[in-house]
Protein backbone atom coordinates (compact mmCIF):
# COMPACT_ATOMS: atom_id res chain seq x y z
CA UNK A 1 0.00 0.00 0.00
CA UNK A 2 1.37 3.51 0.02
CA UNK A 3 0.20 6.49 2.45
CA UNK A 4 0.56 10.34 1.75
CA UNK A 5 -0.65 13.25 3.89
CA UNK A 6 -0.12 16.73 3.33
CA UNK A 7 -1.15 19.90 6.38
CA UNK A 8 -0.83 23.54 6.04
CA UNK A 9 -1.58 23.71 1.50
CA UNK A 10 -4.65 25.03 0.19
CA UNK A 11 -7.09 22.70 -1.22
CA UNK A 12 -4.82 19.88 0.46
CA UNK A 13 -7.26 16.94 -0.69
CA UNK A 14 -5.74 17.85 -4.24
CA UNK A 15 -2.28 17.53 -3.50
CA UNK A 16 -2.86 14.03 -1.82
CA UNK A 17 -4.81 12.64 -5.19
CA UNK A 18 -1.23 13.83 -6.65
CA UNK A 19 0.54 11.92 -4.33
CA UNK A 20 -1.61 9.03 -4.22
CA UNK A 21 -1.24 8.93 -8.15
CA UNK A 22 2.85 8.72 -8.01
CA UNK A 23 2.34 6.07 -5.32
CA UNK A 24 -0.41 3.97 -7.40
CA UNK A 25 2.02 1.22 -7.75
CA UNK A 26 2.12 0.34 -4.29
CA UNK A 27 -1.81 -0.32 -4.51
CA UNK A 28 -4.05 -0.40 -7.48
CA UNK A 29 -7.34 -1.73 -6.29
CA UNK A 30 -8.83 1.43 -4.19
CA UNK A 31 -7.76 4.76 -3.03
CA UNK A 32 -8.95 7.34 0.09
CA UNK A 33 -8.40 10.76 1.03
CA UNK A 34 -9.67 12.38 4.36
CA UNK A 35 -9.71 16.27 4.59
CA UNK A 36 -9.86 18.34 7.33
CA UNK A 37 -11.07 21.77 7.43
CA UNK A 38 -12.46 23.72 10.42
CA UNK A 39 -15.79 25.09 8.77
CA UNK A 40 -16.64 21.75 7.30
CA UNK A 41 -15.28 18.92 9.56
CA UNK A 42 -13.87 16.31 8.47
CA UNK A 43 -14.78 14.09 5.10
CA UNK A 44 -13.70 11.46 3.17
CA UNK A 45 -14.04 9.40 0.26
CA UNK A 46 -12.74 6.14 -1.45
CA UNK A 47 -13.20 4.52 -4.49
CA UNK A 48 -12.21 1.22 -6.09
CA UNK A 49 -9.87 1.71 -8.98
CA UNK A 50 -7.18 4.08 -9.89
CA UNK A 51 -6.81 7.24 -8.11
CA UNK A 52 -6.90 9.79 -11.64
CA UNK A 53 -10.53 7.70 -12.51
CA UNK A 54 -12.04 9.43 -9.35
CA UNK A 55 -10.18 11.77 -7.68
CA UNK A 56 -9.27 14.28 -10.62
CA UNK A 57 -12.96 14.93 -10.84
CA UNK A 58 -14.00 18.52 -9.41
CA UNK A 59 -17.31 17.37 -7.94
CA UNK A 60 -15.47 14.71 -6.00
CA UNK A 61 -12.81 17.08 -5.22
CA UNK A 62 -15.29 19.77 -4.06
CA UNK A 63 -16.54 17.13 -1.30
CA UNK A 64 -12.85 17.19 0.70
CA UNK A 65 -11.95 20.73 1.37
CA UNK A 66 -9.54 21.79 3.80
CA UNK A 67 -5.97 22.72 4.52
CA UNK A 68 -4.89 18.74 5.48
CA UNK A 69 -5.75 15.69 3.84
CA UNK A 70 -4.10 12.47 3.96
CA UNK A 71 -4.57 9.21 1.77
CA UNK A 72 -4.26 5.73 1.25
CA UNK A 73 -3.82 3.51 -1.95
CA UNK A 74 -4.70 -0.38 -1.32
CA UNK A 75 -3.55 -3.29 -1.91
CA UNK A 76 -4.46 -6.26 0.16
CA UNK A 77 -2.09 -8.49 1.68
CA UNK A 78 -4.76 -9.28 4.94
CA UNK A 79 -8.16 -9.61 5.34
CA UNK A 80 -10.65 -10.07 2.60
CA UNK A 81 -7.31 -10.76 0.08
CA UNK A 82 -8.09 -9.77 -3.46
CA UNK A 83 -11.83 -9.37 -2.44
CA UNK A 84 -11.78 -5.55 -1.05
CA UNK A 85 -14.98 -4.20 0.60
CA UNK A 86 -15.10 -0.60 0.20
CA UNK A 87 -15.65 -0.75 4.21
CA UNK A 88 -12.27 -2.08 4.06
CA UNK A 89 -10.79 0.87 1.95
CA UNK A 90 -8.57 3.47 3.82
CA UNK A 91 -8.03 5.70 5.82
CA UNK A 92 -10.22 4.58 8.34
CA UNK A 93 -12.11 7.24 10.75
CA UNK A 94 -12.67 7.34 14.29
CA UNK A 95 -14.38 10.13 16.72
CA UNK A 96 -12.67 10.75 19.76
CA UNK A 97 -13.58 12.91 23.14
CA UNK A 98 -11.07 14.81 22.24
CA UNK A 99 -11.64 14.95 18.19
CA UNK A 100 -11.64 13.15 15.07
CA UNK A 101 -8.43 11.20 14.11
CA UNK A 102 -7.89 9.53 10.49
CA UNK A 103 -5.58 7.02 10.08
CA UNK A 104 -3.25 5.56 7.23
CA UNK A 105 -1.71 2.50 7.36
CA UNK A 106 1.27 0.47 5.15
CA UNK A 107 2.69 -2.63 6.10
CA UNK A 108 1.44 -5.20 7.97
CA UNK A 109 0.20 -6.08 11.32
CA UNK A 110 1.78 -9.75 12.53
CA UNK A 111 -0.69 -10.24 15.28
CA UNK A 112 -3.76 -8.43 14.29
CA UNK A 113 -5.65 -11.90 14.48
CA UNK A 114 -5.17 -12.24 18.37
CA UNK A 115 -5.89 -8.46 18.73
CA UNK A 116 -8.90 -8.55 17.01
CA UNK A 117 -10.26 -11.23 19.11
CA UNK A 118 -9.42 -9.47 22.19
CA UNK A 119 -11.13 -6.36 21.01
CA UNK A 120 -14.40 -7.66 19.99
CA UNK A 121 -14.83 -9.78 23.30
CA UNK A 122 -14.24 -6.40 24.96
CA UNK A 123 -16.94 -4.73 22.74
CA UNK A 124 -14.86 -3.32 19.32
CA UNK A 125 -17.60 -3.16 16.58
CA UNK A 126 -15.13 -3.77 13.71
CA UNK A 127 -16.15 -2.42 10.28
CA UNK A 128 -13.62 -3.85 7.73
CA UNK A 129 -11.60 -7.34 7.66
CA UNK A 130 -8.41 -5.01 7.32
CA UNK A 131 -5.73 -5.79 10.42
CA UNK A 132 -5.08 -1.70 10.52
CA UNK A 133 -8.72 -1.12 11.75
CA UNK A 134 -7.35 -2.95 15.48
CA UNK A 135 -5.44 0.97 15.87
CA UNK A 136 -8.34 2.80 15.84
CA UNK A 137 -9.87 0.24 18.47
CA UNK A 138 -6.57 0.29 20.46
CA UNK A 139 -6.73 4.20 20.09
CA UNK A 140 -10.30 3.99 21.59
CA UNK A 141 -9.87 1.95 24.66
CA UNK A 142 -6.79 4.31 25.70
CA UNK A 143 -7.07 6.59 28.59
CA UNK A 144 -4.76 9.05 27.02
CA UNK A 145 -6.16 12.63 26.91
CA UNK A 146 -4.81 13.50 23.35
CA UNK A 147 -4.36 11.42 19.82
CA UNK A 148 -0.96 11.56 20.23
CA UNK A 149 -0.61 9.63 23.28
CA UNK A 150 -3.06 7.55 22.28
CA UNK A 151 -1.55 6.54 18.73
CA UNK A 152 1.19 5.67 21.23
CA UNK A 153 -0.36 3.38 22.93
CA UNK A 154 -2.04 1.62 20.48
CA UNK A 155 1.32 1.01 18.14
CA UNK A 156 2.82 -0.09 21.23
CA UNK A 157 0.48 -2.99 21.58
CA UNK A 158 0.86 -3.92 17.67
CA UNK A 159 3.70 -6.10 16.12
CA UNK A 160 4.77 -5.86 12.37
CA UNK A 161 5.41 -3.99 9.78
CA UNK A 162 3.59 -0.14 10.37
CA UNK A 163 3.64 3.16 8.55
CA UNK A 164 1.01 4.71 9.48
CA UNK A 165 0.05 8.64 8.24
CA UNK A 166 -2.49 10.16 10.92
CA UNK A 167 -4.42 12.98 10.78
CA UNK A 168 -6.38 15.18 13.47
CA UNK A 169 -8.24 18.64 13.36
CA UNK A 170 -4.61 20.55 14.19
CA UNK A 171 -1.72 17.39 13.54
CA UNK A 172 -0.28 15.36 10.70
CA UNK A 173 1.48 12.75 12.43
CA UNK A 174 3.74 10.24 10.93
CA UNK A 175 5.10 7.31 12.41
CA UNK A 176 7.11 4.02 11.68
CA UNK A 177 7.50 0.63 13.47
CA UNK A 178 10.55 0.27 15.33
CA UNK A 179 11.71 -1.82 12.69
CA UNK A 180 11.52 0.55 9.88
CA UNK A 181 10.56 -2.07 7.35
CA UNK A 182 7.98 0.28 5.13
CA UNK A 183 9.36 3.29 4.31
CA UNK A 184 8.07 6.76 5.05
CA UNK A 185 9.78 10.29 4.28
CA UNK A 186 8.58 13.66 5.07
CA UNK A 187 8.67 16.51 2.96
CA UNK A 188 8.11 20.44 2.96
CA UNK A 189 5.72 22.50 0.66
CA UNK A 190 5.92 25.88 0.80
CA UNK A 191 5.04 26.60 4.62
CA UNK A 192 3.10 23.19 4.94
CA UNK A 193 4.73 19.57 4.70
CA UNK A 194 4.16 15.96 3.70
CA UNK A 195 4.44 12.67 4.94
CA UNK A 196 4.81 10.00 1.66
CA UNK A 197 5.74 6.46 1.53
CA UNK A 198 8.15 7.23 -1.48
CA UNK A 199 10.03 10.41 -2.47
CA UNK A 200 8.45 9.82 -5.85
CA UNK A 201 5.54 11.66 -4.48
CA UNK A 202 6.59 14.39 -3.23
CA UNK A 203 8.45 14.95 -6.41
CA UNK A 204 4.96 15.39 -8.39
CA UNK A 205 3.46 18.18 -5.68
CA UNK A 206 6.86 20.11 -5.99
CA UNK A 207 7.32 19.44 -2.24
CA UNK A 208 11.52 19.25 -1.12
CA UNK A 209 12.52 15.92 0.08
CA UNK A 210 13.57 16.62 4.02
CA UNK A 211 14.13 13.57 5.35
CA UNK A 212 13.47 9.76 6.42
CA UNK A 213 11.06 8.98 9.23
CA UNK A 214 13.44 7.12 11.11
CA UNK A 215 12.51 3.75 12.44
CA UNK A 216 11.03 3.59 15.26
CA UNK A 217 10.02 7.62 15.03
CA UNK A 218 6.86 9.35 15.77
CA UNK A 219 6.89 12.95 13.87
CA UNK A 220 3.66 15.02 15.07
CA UNK A 221 3.32 18.37 12.84
CA UNK A 222 1.54 20.92 14.06
CA UNK A 223 1.22 24.97 14.95
CA UNK A 224 4.19 24.07 17.32
CA UNK A 225 6.30 22.49 13.94
CA UNK A 226 7.93 19.52 13.97
CA UNK A 227 8.22 17.27 16.95
CA UNK A 228 10.02 13.95 17.21
CA UNK A 229 10.02 11.38 19.53
CA UNK A 230 10.65 7.45 19.90
CA UNK A 231 8.22 5.85 22.12
CA UNK A 232 8.82 2.27 21.62
CA UNK A 233 11.39 -0.25 22.31
CA UNK A 234 14.31 0.13 20.08
CA UNK A 235 15.15 -2.34 17.63
CA UNK A 236 18.18 -2.78 14.89
CA UNK A 237 16.49 -1.11 11.65
CA UNK A 238 15.39 -4.04 9.39
CA UNK A 239 14.03 -2.36 5.58
CA UNK A 240 12.26 -4.13 3.50
CA UNK A 241 15.02 -5.07 0.91
CA UNK A 242 12.53 -5.76 -1.63
CA UNK A 243 11.74 -2.14 -1.77
CA UNK A 244 14.99 -1.49 -3.75
CA UNK A 245 14.20 -4.61 -5.71
CA UNK A 246 10.54 -4.56 -6.89
CA UNK A 247 8.32 -2.64 -4.91
CA UNK A 248 9.55 1.18 -4.79
CA UNK A 249 9.32 3.27 -7.78
CA UNK A 250 13.11 3.81 -9.10
CA UNK A 251 12.76 7.18 -9.53
CA UNK A 252 12.72 7.37 -5.40
CA UNK A 253 15.51 7.82 -3.11
CA UNK A 254 14.83 4.88 -0.54
CA UNK A 255 17.55 4.57 2.69
CA UNK A 256 19.64 7.23 1.19
CA UNK A 257 19.77 5.09 -2.02
CA UNK A 258 18.36 5.45 -5.74
CA UNK A 259 16.63 3.08 -5.93
CA UNK A 260 17.47 2.67 -9.65
CA UNK A 261 21.03 2.21 -9.29
CA UNK A 262 20.19 -0.16 -6.96
CA UNK A 263 18.65 -1.99 -9.38
CA UNK A 264 21.23 -1.00 -12.00
CA UNK A 265 23.92 -2.58 -10.33
CA UNK A 266 22.07 -5.59 -9.35
CA UNK A 267 22.49 -6.26 -13.23
CA UNK A 268 25.45 -5.27 -12.78
CA UNK A 269 26.26 -8.07 -10.12
CA UNK A 270 24.43 -10.52 -11.64
CA UNK A 271 26.59 -10.29 -14.91
CA UNK A 272 29.46 -11.00 -12.91
CA UNK A 273 27.75 -13.80 -10.72
CA UNK A 274 26.26 -15.13 -13.82
CA UNK A 275 27.72 -14.27 -16.97
CA UNK A 276 26.38 -16.18 -20.34
CA UNK A 277 27.44 -15.79 -23.80
CA UNK A 278 24.04 -14.18 -25.92
CA UNK A 279 23.40 -12.15 -28.42
CA UNK A 280 20.87 -9.95 -26.79
CA UNK A 281 19.78 -8.54 -23.46
CA UNK A 282 16.14 -7.64 -23.00
CA UNK A 283 14.13 -6.55 -19.54
CA UNK A 284 11.04 -8.04 -18.43
CA UNK A 285 9.34 -4.76 -18.24
CA UNK A 286 9.05 -2.50 -16.44
CA UNK A 287 10.29 -4.42 -13.24
CA UNK A 288 13.15 -5.52 -14.52
CA UNK A 289 14.64 -3.01 -16.65
CA UNK A 290 17.33 -1.06 -14.72
CA UNK A 291 18.67 -4.32 -13.84
CA UNK A 292 18.63 -5.68 -17.56
CA UNK A 293 20.25 -1.86 -18.07
CA UNK A 294 23.22 -2.99 -15.86
CA UNK A 295 23.96 -6.23 -16.92
CA UNK A 296 23.97 -5.36 -20.44
CA UNK A 297 26.55 -2.33 -19.76
CA UNK A 298 28.80 -4.76 -17.68
CA UNK A 299 28.68 -7.92 -20.02
CA UNK A 300 28.92 -5.88 -23.03
CA UNK A 301 25.66 -7.53 -24.41
CA UNK A 302 23.50 -5.51 -26.51
CA UNK A 303 20.03 -4.05 -24.89
CA UNK A 304 17.24 -4.20 -26.41
CA UNK A 305 13.10 -3.98 -25.60
CA UNK A 306 12.36 -7.77 -26.87
CA UNK A 307 8.92 -7.26 -24.88
CA UNK A 308 6.86 -4.65 -25.13
CA UNK A 309 4.38 -3.56 -22.30
CA UNK A 310 1.28 -2.49 -23.36
CA UNK A 311 1.26 0.54 -20.65
CA UNK A 312 -2.73 0.34 -19.82
CA UNK A 313 -2.36 -2.64 -17.46
CA UNK A 314 -1.89 -2.61 -14.14
CA UNK A 315 1.08 -4.65 -12.48
CA UNK A 316 -0.19 -8.78 -12.62
CA UNK A 317 0.72 -9.60 -9.82
CA UNK A 318 -1.28 -7.06 -7.87
CA UNK A 319 -4.56 -8.66 -9.43
CA UNK A 320 -5.24 -10.81 -6.75
CA UNK A 321 -6.89 -13.59 -8.49
CA UNK A 322 -5.11 -16.49 -9.89
CA UNK A 323 -7.54 -16.06 -13.27
CA UNK A 324 -6.47 -12.94 -14.17
CA UNK A 325 -2.95 -13.04 -13.14
CA UNK A 326 -3.03 -15.79 -15.99
CA UNK A 327 -4.59 -14.24 -18.59
CA UNK A 328 -2.96 -11.04 -17.48
CA UNK A 329 1.01 -11.67 -18.82
CA UNK A 330 -0.24 -11.46 -22.19
CA UNK A 331 -2.43 -8.64 -21.89
CA UNK A 332 -0.06 -6.73 -20.97
CA UNK A 333 3.58 -7.82 -22.27
CA UNK A 334 3.76 -8.70 -26.07
CA UNK A 335 7.04 -9.98 -27.93
CA UNK A 336 8.95 -7.93 -30.08
CA UNK A 337 9.26 -10.62 -33.06
CA UNK A 338 11.51 -8.10 -35.36
CA UNK A 339 14.12 -7.79 -32.88
CA UNK A 340 14.51 -11.27 -31.36
CA UNK A 341 14.14 -13.34 -33.98
CA UNK A 342 17.27 -15.96 -34.37
CA UNK A 343 18.98 -14.48 -31.55
CA UNK A 344 19.92 -15.98 -27.94
CA UNK A 345 18.04 -14.00 -25.66
CA UNK A 346 18.70 -13.12 -21.83
CA UNK A 347 15.51 -12.24 -20.01
CA UNK A 348 16.22 -9.85 -16.56
CA UNK A 349 13.28 -9.71 -14.06
CA UNK A 350 12.95 -8.93 -10.80
CA UNK A 351 11.84 -12.09 -9.08
CA UNK A 352 9.82 -15.33 -9.97
CA UNK A 353 7.01 -16.28 -6.98
CA UNK A 354 5.17 -18.83 -8.27
CA UNK A 355 6.49 -18.57 -12.04
CA UNK A 356 3.82 -17.66 -13.96
CA UNK A 357 5.55 -14.47 -15.88
CA UNK A 358 8.31 -16.46 -16.38
CA UNK A 359 6.98 -19.79 -18.39
CA UNK A 360 4.60 -17.68 -20.21
CA UNK A 361 7.15 -15.04 -21.18
CA UNK A 362 9.36 -18.01 -22.09
CA UNK A 363 6.88 -19.57 -24.49
CA UNK A 364 5.92 -16.16 -26.27
CA UNK A 365 9.71 -15.32 -26.56
CA UNK A 366 10.76 -19.54 -28.32
CA UNK A 367 6.94 -18.98 -30.14
CA UNK A 368 8.89 -15.90 -32.04
CA UNK A 369 12.08 -17.47 -32.99
CA UNK A 370 14.46 -17.06 -30.39
CA UNK A 371 17.42 -19.62 -30.84
CA UNK A 372 17.60 -19.70 -26.66
CA UNK A 373 16.37 -18.21 -23.55
CA UNK A 374 18.53 -17.39 -20.64
CA UNK A 375 16.82 -16.07 -17.36
CA UNK A 376 18.28 -13.70 -14.84
CA UNK A 377 16.78 -12.55 -11.70
CA UNK A 378 17.56 -9.72 -9.87
CA UNK A 379 16.37 -11.15 -6.47
CA UNK A 380 17.47 -14.74 -4.80
CA UNK A 381 14.89 -17.66 -5.13
CA UNK A 382 11.78 -16.10 -2.82
CA UNK A 383 11.19 -19.29 -1.18
CA UNK A 384 9.43 -17.72 1.77
CA UNK A 385 5.94 -15.46 2.13
CA UNK A 386 6.09 -12.09 3.20
CA UNK A 387 3.95 -11.52 6.44
CA UNK A 388 5.09 -7.27 6.26
CA UNK A 389 2.99 -6.03 3.70
CA UNK A 390 3.47 -7.60 0.37
CA UNK A 391 1.62 -9.87 -1.17
CA UNK A 392 3.53 -12.98 -1.48
CA UNK A 393 1.12 -16.63 -2.14
CA UNK A 394 1.35 -19.02 0.52
CA UNK A 395 4.65 -21.13 1.15
CA UNK A 396 3.29 -24.05 -1.25
CA UNK A 397 2.48 -21.87 -4.12
CA UNK A 398 6.08 -20.63 -4.46
CA UNK A 399 7.95 -22.00 -7.08
CA UNK A 400 11.08 -21.96 -5.15
CA UNK A 401 9.92 -23.67 -1.97
CA UNK A 402 9.57 -26.90 -3.46
CA UNK A 403 12.44 -26.90 -6.06
CA UNK A 404 15.63 -26.68 -6.60
CA UNK A 405 17.20 -24.02 -8.67
CA UNK A 406 17.93 -26.86 -11.79
CA UNK A 407 14.42 -27.91 -11.28
CA UNK A 408 12.63 -24.61 -11.50
CA UNK A 409 15.15 -24.37 -14.92
CA UNK A 410 13.66 -27.64 -16.31
CA UNK A 411 10.23 -26.36 -15.30
CA UNK A 412 10.68 -23.60 -16.90
CA UNK A 413 12.18 -25.25 -19.84
CA UNK A 414 14.84 -22.45 -20.59
CA UNK A 415 18.61 -22.75 -21.35
CA UNK A 416 19.65 -21.56 -18.08
CA UNK A 417 18.25 -19.38 -15.02
CA UNK A 418 20.31 -18.06 -12.41
CA UNK A 419 19.38 -15.77 -9.44
CA UNK A 420 21.38 -13.07 -7.79
CA UNK A 421 23.08 -14.03 -4.89
CA UNK A 422 21.63 -12.56 -1.38
CA UNK A 423 25.29 -11.32 -0.98
CA UNK A 424 25.53 -9.48 -4.10
CA UNK A 425 21.62 -8.44 -3.40
CA UNK A 426 23.27 -6.45 -0.45
CA UNK A 427 26.37 -5.38 -2.23
CA UNK A 428 23.98 -3.96 -4.79
CA UNK A 429 22.37 -1.69 -2.26
CA UNK A 430 25.77 -0.26 -0.95
CA UNK A 431 26.94 -2.76 1.55
CA UNK A 432 30.03 -4.20 0.23
CA UNK A 433 30.40 -6.78 2.65
CA UNK A 434 27.42 -8.49 1.36
CA UNK A 435 25.30 -9.80 4.30
CA UNK A 436 26.09 -10.30 7.48
CA UNK A 437 24.65 -13.09 8.54
CA UNK A 438 24.73 -12.18 12.42
CA UNK A 439 23.25 -9.17 12.10
CA UNK A 440 21.87 -8.60 8.20
CA UNK A 441 20.59 -4.69 7.58
CA UNK A 442 17.69 -5.89 5.73
CA UNK A 443 14.51 -7.52 6.17
CA UNK A 444 15.02 -9.76 3.56
CA UNK A 445 12.66 -12.81 4.91
CA UNK A 446 11.02 -14.16 1.86
CA UNK A 447 14.68 -15.25 0.79
CA UNK A 448 16.23 -16.33 3.41
CA UNK A 449 13.42 -17.23 6.09
CA UNK A 450 14.76 -15.64 8.87
CA UNK A 451 11.80 -13.30 9.66
CA UNK A 452 12.79 -10.06 11.42
CA UNK A 453 9.09 -10.00 13.66
CA UNK A 454 8.08 -13.25 14.80
CA UNK A 455 4.76 -13.89 12.40
CA UNK A 456 2.65 -14.81 15.47
CA UNK A 457 -1.18 -15.03 13.57
CA UNK A 458 0.55 -16.99 11.44
CA UNK A 459 2.15 -19.47 13.07
CA UNK A 460 -0.99 -20.09 15.41
CA UNK A 461 -2.63 -20.77 11.98
CA UNK A 462 -0.17 -23.31 11.46
CA UNK A 463 2.49 -22.14 9.73
CA UNK A 464 6.19 -23.40 10.14
CA UNK A 465 9.49 -21.29 10.08
P1 LIG B 1 5.27 -14.91 -10.86
O1 LIG B 1 4.70 -14.72 -12.18
O2 LIG B 1 6.54 -15.69 -10.83
O3 LIG B 1 4.26 -15.45 -9.87
O4 LIG B 1 5.59 -13.45 -10.26
C1 LIG B 1 6.72 -12.78 -10.64
C2 LIG B 1 6.36 -11.48 -11.29
O5 LIG B 1 5.49 -10.76 -10.43
C3 LIG B 1 7.58 -10.60 -11.53
O6 LIG B 1 7.56 -10.18 -12.86
C4 LIG B 1 7.38 -9.42 -10.60
O7 LIG B 1 7.73 -8.23 -11.28
C5 LIG B 1 5.94 -9.43 -10.26
N1 LIG B 1 5.58 -9.03 -8.90
C6 LIG B 1 4.59 -8.13 -8.66
N2 LIG B 1 4.37 -7.97 -7.37
C7 LIG B 1 5.18 -8.77 -6.73
C8 LIG B 1 5.35 -9.01 -5.37
O8 LIG B 1 4.70 -8.44 -4.50
N3 LIG B 1 6.29 -9.90 -5.06
C9 LIG B 1 7.03 -10.50 -6.02
N4 LIG B 1 8.00 -11.31 -5.63
N5 LIG B 1 6.88 -10.29 -7.33
C10 LIG B 1 5.96 -9.44 -7.69
FE1 LIG C 1 10.31 -7.22 2.23
FE2 LIG C 1 10.56 -9.81 1.81
FE3 LIG C 1 10.83 -8.78 4.27
FE4 LIG C 1 8.46 -8.86 3.08
S1 LIG C 1 9.71 -10.61 3.71
S2 LIG C 1 9.34 -7.16 4.21
S3 LIG C 1 9.01 -8.48 0.96
S4 LIG C 1 12.14 -8.44 2.47
MG1 LIG D 1 7.49 -7.94 -13.42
Amino acid sequence: CGVFGVIGVTDAANFVALGLHALQHRGQEAGGIVAYDAENGFNSARRFGYVRDHFTKKSLMETLPGENAIGHVRYSTAGNKGNTAIRDVQPFFGEFSMGGCAIAHNGNLTNADTLRKELIERGSIFQSSSDSECIIHLMARSLHKNHTNRIKDALSRVEGAFSVVAMTRTKLIGVRDSRGVRPLVLGKIGDGYALSSETCALDIIGAEFVREIEPGEMVVIGPAGIESSFPFERNEPRPCIFEHVYFSRPDSILGGQSVYETRRQIGVELAREAPVEADLVCPVPDSGTPAAIGFSHESGIPYGMGIIRNSYMGRTFIEPSEQIRNMGVRLKLNVNRALIEGKRVILVDDSVVRGTTSRKIKEMILDAGAAEVHFRIASPPTAWPCFYGVDTPEREKLLAATMTAEEMREHLNVKSLKFISIDGLYRATGIKSGRDNAAPKYCDACFTGEYPVEPRDQIAKGFKL
